[in-house]
């Protein structure tokens, strides 16, 4: 069994808390990276608690180590079992240890926000009422803003958090042909915003 990291950077008169989670897919392996550059030279946040996850998925491929797209496995209310395909959602919703961890993390705090880094689709999508935090996420990283990703995705940690939790949560799709140490730099000065500021 792998455990799943979380670095907790609290204040203890937070102004909101938030959650940033690196890799949801396991071959889109950019938002550890630049999670982890930040943490390595980051300071106490002077507004906000951010917690920090960043691998989710400890298997190299899309799916987890059970053949399962986390991203389709969340408890939601249009949760349907697919094909055997790249977009598995398992055999039965929340069956997958990463996706129950996440359901208990999210029971067990009101988080104002949610923050999760895909690629490579270049754009900013989000679920419940986050249009203001993506508006202000496009300053840093300046992507599409859209709330319809354009394909259905059932079992969905957006639609899990933002459409039936009301969660204001975005999906940062970053676009992977853009230099990466120009967008660690990006993802940088967005996460001190994040802790900062927002
Ligand atoms: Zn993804």
């Amino acid at each position: 069994m792998n455990s799943i990291k979380i670095i907790k950077k609290e204040n203890s008169n937070y102004s909101k808390k938030l959650l940033v989670i690196g890799v949801f897919h396991g071959d889109e392996f950019q938002g550890e990276y630049f999670i982890n550059s930040y943490l390595e030279k980051s300071t106490s946040p002077k507004k906000n608690s951010v917690y920090y996850i960043p691998r989710l998925n400890n298997n190299n491929q899309r799916k987890n180590r059970n053949g399962v797209d986390l991203n389709r496995n969340f408890p939601t209310k249009n949760w349907v079992k697919s094909e055997n395909n790249d977009y598995f959602g398992g055999e039965k919703p929340n069956s997958e240890k990463e996706v129950q961890f996440l359901v208990d993390l999210i029971d067990g705090n009101k988080f104002d926000a949610i923050i999760t880094i895909h690629s490579p689709y270049k754009v900013i999508n989000y679920d419940g009422p986050a249009q203001d935090l993506a508006l202000k996420t496009q300053k840093f990283i300046n992507y599409e803003i859209t709330s319809d990703i354009g394909y259905p995705t059932p079992g969905s940690f957006g639609t899990y958090c933002g459409k039936e939790r009301n969660i204001p949560t975005l999906t940062i799709e970053i676009d992977e042909t853009e230099d990466l140490e120009i967008l660690n730099q990006k993802f940088g000065k967005y996460f001190e915003f994040l802790e900062n500021e927002y």
